[in-house]
């Protein structure tokens, strides 16, 4: 189990999210930015925005996927 913090994934808080993978804490992410746009949280609106756009553009967005993959291997275990 590792810990990624909303900001490590490009967000503006320290809300963490905790996951075995860099898919769980992504998607924790995900989850988070909707809820928060939900809840019409203006400061995480261009991160959602961002994240709106990488599931539509899945090739542009590797390049960010792959930097998340990475920093979450080089955290460590909690
Ligand atoms: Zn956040």
């Amino acid at each position: 189990m590792k810990t990624m913090t909303c900001r490590q994934l490009g967000g503006p808080c320290d809300l963490p999210h905790h996951g075995d993978t860099h898919d769980d804490v992504i998607n924790a992410q995900d989850r988070h930015l909707k809820q928060m746009e939900k809840d019409g949280d203006a400061a995480h609106q261009p991160a959602r925005d961002e994240m709106k756009g990488r599931w539509r553009h899945p090739r542009r967005s590797l390049g960010w996927y792959r930097e998340m993959k990475q920093a979450f291997a080089d955290l460590p275990e909690d």
